[in-house]
């Protein structure tokens, strides 16, 4: 990979199934590679040989272009669907794996993305200088606080913090996956992690949902963490990741 290329998973059109904009069509680009391993990640993220690429967007009508996927093919095919089909998206979702990991790639990518529609950076939330490098270049970040109980990850709070402090600098909401084994405290935890930052910032709660969109989380639980975040935050959501329930991608 260079900086005039990028190792893609998939290029495709869709709704958005999880917080801030959610319900809203979006483009997606989805980079290969992170540096986390979540216990409950669902998301192709290993590095793949060819990248699947919609040709008419939404239609699921994929080829296969070989990685890396040279960056001026991707400008031309995302500028051919705004002016072949104007309208139809809200904006640009860079997401992964971890995109950051191609900070690099995106300082070429996001601008001449950007001429066409806002971009949505979607990340884990742990890369904060790699953030710093492209802040300036998208309108909105979707970061993760990633929770002891459903990611395994107990160390990287402080990552968050300072990740955060560089996100608000733009539209951001938090998303935590929740589950049956999240306790109070990590509701705490994030709630004061964000307040910290800024009391208005969206925090929503994901209640982990399986594959078939089947939710295991009691509503119960859903409301008790509800009222836990409150206490610190102007506004908390709870939203399951909806796509799987309408059989998107
Ligand atoms: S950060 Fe996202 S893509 Fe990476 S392992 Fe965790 S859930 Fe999967």
């Amino acid at each position: 990979m260079s900086n005039g290329s990028a190792d893609l998973v998939e290029v495709f059109s869709s709704i958005q199934g999880e917080g801030l904009l959610v319900g809203l069509r979006q483009i997606f680009i989805r980079f290969s590679g992170c540096n986390l391993t979540c216990q409950y990640c669902d998301t192709p993220s290993a590095p793949v040989d060819l990248c699947q690429i919609e040709s008419t967007p939404g239609r699921r009508d994929f080829i296969q272009l070989a990685n890396p996927v040279p960056t001026e093919r991707l400008i031309s095919l995302i500028g051919g669907w705004h002016r072949g089909w104007p309208g139809i998206h809200h904006s640009i979702s860079i997401t992964g794996g971890e995109p950051l990991l191609c900070h690099k790639q995106l300082q070429e990518l996001l601008p001449a993305l950007r001429h066409h529609l806002p971009i949505y950076l979607e990340t884990n939330g742990i890369l904060h200088h790699e953030l710093a490098a492209v802040i300036d270049l998208v309108d909105f970040v979707s970061m993760d606080v990633k929770l002891p109980s459903t990611s395994g990850y107990t160390d990287v709070w402080a990552a968050h913090e300072r990740f955060l402090a560089i996100a608000a600098r733009k539209k951001t909401c938090v998303k935590a996956v929740v589950g049956t084994g999240t306790e109070d405290w990590e509701i705490h935890k994030t709630a004061e992690l964000v307040a910290a930052v800024d009391r208005s910032i969206p925090l929503i709660l994901q209640p982990y949902t399986n594959q078939e969109g089947r939710v295991d989380l009691p509503a119960i639980r859903m409301l008790e963490m509800q009222e836990t975040a409150s206490r610190y935050l102007q506004e908390v959501r709870v939203i399951p990741q909806t796509h799987k329930f309408i059989g998107q991608l």
